[in-house]
């Protein structure tokens, strides 16, 4: 592996932070440290935003060709792809989650989605539009201008591709703030895109926290607007703290999303879909299939099924390949979890299997796959959104009941449906409010097909090129007089 990155990185260079401090980024499956980075406070993401703003100025970017902009979004694809063993390797450290997740799953849907953002570069354009009068009209589509994203930790480079990807195909410039526990793969990126040819400030990087870096950036009067992922606690803070300066706002929030498994659905499959539904990225996932509904007269034999599923699903070093759960992303979230099962079981709910920590070597915040079943929808396991590998079973009665039971959460970011009743199926996926929903399926992304919330899951959408012009670019509208 090259060097690790952990500097911050601004105009395609890396700088110390002002302050001169650092923060350190812990491997969670060893406890170790794995570097120290600098810490971006407000004073280095005024700088950061001062670069992207003479970026949106230089000609360099402002004018460049989108054959131009999609060649280099093309060749940020290839540099990640030729780098991806290094990248992957970075990141499962980081994260904790497998490398097999890292390698096969989140970096070539990375490298897909530069790929993808690439051939929308050269396709942004504006309409022609019949108006009364002696007029021409037409509009144009511009960019937005500084786009702040700020990411999480659970997929971090990934979600940074799926904002980083548009905003600049699009024409924007961008800062970039990842989370603290996860810094290094966006620091690797901003290099990259340096590297295949970006011109300064197009890309910068900026770790830090969120109350000091992260807000920094949302009340920056020079951000044009902000793109977030994370909880839904921290984006009602971020769409308060936008409105100052009016920016435009995105927010990809937090799920609590139901897995509804009908007694005439193929049960092995839909024991598999909910078992990826929720252990899959240690549950760390804000789409997870937490909540599993399931149609009484399967209810018995389903959870026998789905417990012995989890308990094959190996605890331990991320790195090996027989691992199906990673480590938990730090010692607090790990104490979140397990503060959840407490609840689960003093409220009530049947402990089925897991709800226990596990070491490996001694060492590591890992947590065992984790079934509650007889779950009601009033319990805390079945209202709160835990980020950890923790199944809550509900059992319902029928399809109103299972509708019900889905809808009756703040949240509305995906479901999955499990039938063989194909006009059930559709009617389901029609009546449930989420932005995304699997049928006889779970866990499926494309860089073609939006991605988002409804109700408190947040606004906007990611993924998909209409979602891309919605969110990175603005309309404006010319008027020509054509009898003078
Ligand atoms: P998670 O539950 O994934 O930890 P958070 O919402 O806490 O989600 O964090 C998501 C991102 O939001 C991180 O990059 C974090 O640093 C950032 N963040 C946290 N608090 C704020 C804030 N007050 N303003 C802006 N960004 C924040």
């Amino acid at each position: 592996m090259s060097e690790i990155p952990n500097r911050l990185w601004i105009a395609n260079a890396w700088a110390d932070a002002r302050s001169g401090a650092t923060f350190a980024t812990t491997n969670p499956a060893t406890g170790e440290v794995i570097t120290r980075v600098a810490e971006a406070r407000s004073e280095d993401v005024d700088l950061a935003v001062e670069a992207a703003r003479a970026a949106m100025r230089d000609p360099a970017w402002r004018r460049m060709n989108p054959h131009t902009r999609a060649e280099l979004l093309w060749k940020l694809a290839d540099a990640l792809e030729a780098n991806a063993d290094e990248l992957a390797a970075l990141e499962t450290a980081d994260n904790g989650k497998t490398y097999f997740e890292s390698r096969k799953v989140d970096l070539p849907s990375v490298v897909e989605n530069f790929r993808y953002f690439a051939g929308v570069a050269d396709k942004v354009h504006g309409s022609t539009i019949p108006v009364a009068g002696p007029h021409l009209n037409y509009t144009l589509r511009e960019p937005v201008g500084v786009i702040g994203i700020i990411t999480p930790w659970n997929f971090p480079l990934s979600l940074a591709a799926w904002k980083v990807a548009p905003a600049l195909a699009t024409g924007n410039a961008v800062v970039l703030k990842p989370a603290e526990q996860t810094p290094l793969t966006a620091l690797r990126l901003g290099e990259l895109a340096a590297q295949v040819g970006f011109p300064a400030g197009v890309l910068n990087v900026v770790p830090g926290f969120g109350p000091t870096a992260g807000s920094a950036l949302v009340r920056h009067p020079d951000v044009d607007a902000i793109a977030f992922t994370g909880s839904t606690e921290v984006g009602k803070t971020v769409m308060r703290e936008a409105a100052d300066t009016l920016k435009k706002v995105s927010l990809e929030l937090g799920g609590k999303s139901p897995n509804i498994v009908f007694a005439d659905a193929d049960l092995k499959e839909a024991v598999k879909g909910a078992s990826t539904g929720i252990f899959y990225g240690k549950g760390e996932v804000c789409a997870a299939g937490s909540r599993v509904l399931v149609e009484r007269p399967v209810y018995d034999d389903f959870v026998a099924q789905f417990a012995a599923r989890a308990q094959s699903m190996t605890v331990g070093d991320p790195m090996q390949k027989s691992t199906r759960l990673g480590a938990i992303v730090s010692a607090e979230q790990l104490e979140r979890v397990m503060g959840y099962v407490e609840s689960g079981k003093a409220e009530g709910a049947r402990l089925v299997t897991g709800g226990e920590r596990a070491t490996v070597n001694g060492k590591g915040n890992f947590v065992k796959a984790t079934v509650f079943a007889d779950v009601t929808p009033e319990m805390r396991i079945a209202r709160e959104e835990i980020f950890g590998p923790v199944a809550a079973v509900i059992p319902f009665e029928d399809v109103d009941d299972a509708v019900s039971i889905a809808n009756r959460t703040i949240y509305g970011l995906a479901a999955g449906v499990w039938t063989r009743d194909v006009g059930k199926a559709h009617r389901v996926a029609q009546e449930i409010h989420a932005g995304t929903v699997w049928i006889n399926t779970y866990n499926q992304y494309d860089s073609a097909s939006p991605f988002g919330g409804y109700k408190q899951s947040g606004f906007g959408r990611d993924l998909g090129w209409e979602a891309a012009l919605e969110k990175y670019t603005q309309v404006k509208s010319v008027w020509v007089a054509l009898d003078r």
